[in-house]
């Protein structure tokens, strides 16, 4: 190969938890498979603080803990971390009537395959009893009401009784992140401000120049500048594609409270409550909760909107300052333009709803990192498919996200009645719902790999908002009732033995300080 074309200089600008997981990644796939084949500087501004919120993450980042080498019981203890295992929708499904709240998870554990329609057999026979999906077709909704672990003490690292993520504290993470990717992967640090970015004639990034006149030059740079987008966005110039028109929220307030005892119960699950013009988050971690209230600001204004947070939390809240975060919702019409790829809030954001950046950010970082090419020469197709497959991811979570909002029957202010007209919902999306009228969702709906939400994510969000199926023209599909009663009767069974076996959350919390969890 060339040396003209060689790629042996990565430089990242960005120390947020996009900049470090890029860090990572690529460092362990390059880096530690070939210690000479390239060195990678990662440069991030101490003036500029990064964005600090992101607590909620979903399973995927247990098999990312683990690829990068850092073990579960330090990155509990070095997090703040505690276990998550779905999202509880409160009021999401109609408004509250009489006062009286409503809801359903959104669990991680996904049932077991079995060649029994279990989804057809519940609309069919159970649903009618009162007996919701979640609780028909998993043990963790239950877990989740009884405010349990998805394990125990003894169980290994990263497994689980049922599947799990975590709520983290973001800037703990990105700083364990940061000492993984330096000490133990051979990761350059350098604090600096980027105030220019030269180009060479064919317009690829060339070098950066730093506040005290540095240079910093590169083979390939990753933009991780959060919503500002320095490389991409502003220095490359591509356009940012605004879906403000689907999903309507554009702010979010955020407050950190102590709980209000020392013991107090740890929800293992995020909390996601409907609020006229929005949802507020609630996310437990060892010593207080993150709350914030994500709303539209062409529907309420500030004010009110932090009035709305300061209502749902209390007292607690009472002298506690409050922090206002302007978000942009839409993605980069490309990812990777000439030798540049943007990461993280720099290529896009949906809002936090299913708590997708660091599951977006991660995948794509670990993408990029296996696909990586050692020549310019090879860039042009790599990169090519990687800005489809990147473009499907979003698309996916887009539909996914809207999708909560299209099936709510909250009619209790524009905001809601909005957020279901037809030329706000996606056609992607509308085609899925007008054909699970007629049948359940199933896994020919879902032909990408790179679909971030899937069939069962669709399942319990459907039937956890009262979706109705009308099996009259599928009657084919139910012929086994004698099998599915069987299993549904294996997963009550299941559910008494976890139930009595696995502890309370904060206790399990609490043993991991002491003990630590079993290494693998
Ligand atoms: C309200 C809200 C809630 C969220 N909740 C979740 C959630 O529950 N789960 C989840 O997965 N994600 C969530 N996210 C997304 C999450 O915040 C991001 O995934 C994550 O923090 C990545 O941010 P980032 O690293 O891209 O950018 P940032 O954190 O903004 O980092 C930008 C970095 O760039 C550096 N920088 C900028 N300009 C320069 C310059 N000129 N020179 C040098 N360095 C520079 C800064 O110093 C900083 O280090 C949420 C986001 C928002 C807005």
């Amino acid at each position: 190969m060339s040396k003209e074309h060689a790629i042996k200089k990565i430089v990242i600008v960005g120390g947020g938890t996009a900049g470090w997981l890029a860090a990572n990644h690529l460092a362990k796939n390059l880096i530690t498979q070939n210690p000479n084949s390239v060195k990678i500087t990662l440069v991030e501004s101490a003036n500029i603080p990064a964005i600090g919120v992101g607590e909620g993450t979903v399973p995927m980042m247990r098999q990312s803990l683990q690829h990068l080498g850092i073990s579960e019981t330090e990155f509990i203890l070095e997090c703040d971390a505690t276990f998550k295992q779905g999202i509880k929708f409160v009021d999401w499904t109609t408004n509250p009537i009489a006062g009286k709240s409503n809801y359903y998870h959104h669990i991680f554990d996904y049932p077991k395959t079995s060649d029994v329609d279990l989804t057809a057999y519940w609309l069919k026979n159970i649903k009618n009893t009162g007996m919701s999906y979640v609780d028909a077709l998993s043990i963790q909704g239950q877990m989740c009401d009884a405010g349990l672990a998805p394990k125990m003490i003894t169980t290994p690292e990263f497994q689980g009784a049922a599947s799990y993520g975590y709520h983290l504290d973001a800037n703990k993470f990105s700083a364990l992140l940061a000492k993984n990717a330096v000490k133990k992967l051979g990761v350059n640090h350098l604090q600096a401000d980027v105030l220019d970015i030269t180009q060479h004639e064919n317009g690829e990034i060339k070098s950066l120049i730093t506040k005290g006149g540095q240079t910093i030059s590169g083979d390939f740079f990753v933009d991780c500048t959060g919503f500002k987008s320095l490389l991409l966005g502003e220095k490359l110039k591509v356009p940012f594609k605004d879906k403000s028109d689907t999903l309507f929220v554009d702010h979010a307030v955020a407050i950190q409270v102590p709980y209000e005892k020392e013991d107090a119960p740890i929800a293992s699950h995020t909390i996601s409550t409907a609020l006229t013009s929005g949802w507020v988050w609630d996310i437990g971690l060892k010593e207080r909760r993150g709350i914030g209230h994500v709303y539209s600001s062409r529907y309420t204004s500030h004010e009110q909107a932090e009035q709305d947070l300061r209502a749902y939390i209390g007292p607690m809240a009472n002298n506690v300052d409050s922090r206002l975060i302007p978000m942009k919702i839409g993605y980069r019409e490309k990812f990777w333009h000439k030798n540049c790829v943007a990461l993280g809030l720099s290529q896009g954001f949906v809002e936090p709803l299913e708590a997708t950046g660091l599951l977006v950010f991660d995948a794509t970082a670990k993408m990029l990192a296996e696909q990586f090419p050692s020549s310019k020469l090879d860039m042009p197709l790599i990169a090519k498919q990687f800005n489809e497959r990147v473009t499907i991811s979003w698309d996916n979570v887009i539909d996914f996200v809207k999708a909560h909002y299209c099936l709510s029957k909250r009619d209790d202010s524009d905001f809601w009645l909005d957020n279901r007209a037809s030329d706000s919902i996606p056609d992607s999306l509308k085609e899925r719902l007008a054909r699970w009228q007629h049948q359940p969702p199933s896994a020919y709906d879902f032909a990408s790999k790179f679909d971030i939400f899937n069939l069962e994510n669709y399942q319990y969000i459907l039937y956890g908002m009262d979706f109705d199926t009308n099996l009259d023209n599928f009657q084919h599909r139910l012929a086994k009732d004698e099998r599915a009663s069987e299993e549904f009767a294996a997963i009550q069974n299941q559910m008494q033995f976890a139930l009595s076996k696995l502890p309370k959350h904060r206790d399990l919390i609490d043993k991991i300080y002491q003990y630590g969890l079993q290494k693998i």
